[in-house]
């Protein structure tokens, strides 16, 4: 079954207010597992929006329109409908009963223009709308089907999940299922290579997604049943998982602080962290992580030389400068001041000044027991603030859940 959207409203065109409305269908339309292949915005002018609505018709077995129900003379959906459907509308009366009890009830008095709002074509019956004035109207007419809801998204949305879903969910179809993948640490051309072969197959189908915390796989499958999809999915998860393991962290709405919080609470450990380049945003990170209270003990920001030396990360007692042993030092003074059981330090070289590349970071992770494990990168120094917190995140997760 294919389905299509019309947002309609001027205001849209010139970019007056955003289209909310299509994207919730949208999700709605794949939760239902009906096919969307054409979404259209259209102004309030009766010709143009008349052509969009017949060649809408023309390709697909489900138009849901959005917007236009209203009791001006620019609202003209129903218009649009009657003419394209060539159907006269008439005043219905018990909308019409409908309409004027809610504005009595209102204290308001209704003009002749909200009757319009009480019309219907033979061919509609009307969507209540229990939070607005305008009831949607249900159009069925050789084999075709038209859902005609209001603009305002705080309406159509209430409408949509009491009145269109279920009759929608009666008629059948297909379930269409995803599951998001998320990697760290390959770019997304490499993923594309590594993963080509499952790039252009129908289904599940393959897509790649480039986000701030690394580049998603999203399969999707499509099946009768919720249980085949979900099947579908699950075999082709296991192939991807088998080429990048090692860059998977986690899946659907996981997020590293959250996986981090969930570990450590487990474990019933503590972290803590002392942090330069970074800024305070990998504790910031961790503070905003789901009851981070009950593992996040703390973290310093080292800024300039002397709070280094005062710290006893570099001078006398630590290293002479920057780098690799100084973020070592770091996880451990974290560890020691906040006597938390893991510390991690973060250090590296914003500026000619450190003596190291601008871009050169550090991440090291002191554990309980043993010494601490620390890796290097050279990054885009624009880009070096958000890569150290997020590769610090990652290469925690993915320690602990090494063991
Ligand atoms: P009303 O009876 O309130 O006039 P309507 O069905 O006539 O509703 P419109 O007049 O097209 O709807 O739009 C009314 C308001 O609804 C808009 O000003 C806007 O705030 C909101 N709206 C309409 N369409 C959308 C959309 N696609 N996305 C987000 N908001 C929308």
């Amino acid at each position: 079954v294919k389905a299509e959207i019309i947002a309609s409203g001027t205001e849209l065109l010139l970019g007056q207010i955003t289209d909310e409305n299509t994207a919730y269908i949208a999700n709605q339309l794949a939760i239902l597992g009906l096919d969307l292949f054409y979404a259209s915005i259209v102004g309030d002018n009766h010709e143009r929006f008349a052509a969009v609505l017949s060649q809408a018709l023309a390709r697909s077995d489900i138009v849901i329109i959005t917007g236009g129900l209203g009791p001006t003379k620019g609202d003209i959906t129903r218009e649009v409908i009657a003419s394209v459907m060539h159907e006269n509308m008439e005043v219905d009366p018990v909308l019409k009963q409908n309409i004027s009890s809610h504005f009595s009830r209102m204290g308001v008095e209704m003009t002749q223009n909200n009757l319009k709002q009480a019309t219907l074509i033979p061919s509609a019956v009307a969507v209540p709308n229990p939070l607005g004035t305008a009831p949607g109207w249900w159009v069925e007419k050789n084999e075709k089907l038209i859902i005609s809801l209001p603009g305002p998204p705080g309406e159509m949305q209430p409408m949509w999940q009491s009145e269109v879903h279920p009759r929608l969910e009666k008629r059948g179809g297909a379930v269409i299922v995803s599951r998001i993948l998320k990697t760290w640490g390959l770019s997304e051309s490499k993923i594309d290579q590594l993963v080509g072969p499952f790039m252009g197959l129908p289904n599940p189908t393959l897509a790649l997604y480039a986000k701030p915390d690394g580049i998603q796989l999203r399969i999707t499958a499509k099946a009768p049943k919720r249980a085949e999809a979900e099947a579908l999915i699950l075999e082709r998860e296991n192939i991807l998982r088998n080429i990048l393991s090692a860059n998977i962290w986690g899946t659907d709405d996981d997020t590293l602080h959250g996986l981090i919080s969930k570990i450590l609470i487990g474990q019933n450990r503590t972290l803590s962290v002392v942090e330069s380049i970074s800024g305070g945003l990998l504790s910031s990170a961790l503070a905003g992580a789901p009851e981070s209270s009950r593992f996040f003990k703390g973290g310093i920001v080292v800024t300039n030389e002397s709070v280094r030396t005062a710290f006893g990360i570099v001078g006398d007692s630590g290293p002479s400068a920057p780098g690799d042993a100084a973020a070592s030092r770091m996880a451990a003074v974290a560890r020691e001041k906040f006597s938390s059981d893991i510390g991690i330090g973060i250090d590296g070289g914003l500026d000619k000044a450190t003596g190291l590349s601008a871009g050169h970071a550090f991440i090291s992770i002191l554990f309980d027991s043993g010494p601490a494990v620390s890796q290097s990168y050279n990054w885009r120094p624009q880009q070096l603030n958000r890569r150290v917190v997020m590769h610090a995140l990652y290469y925690l997760v993915k320690t602990l859940q090494s063991g």
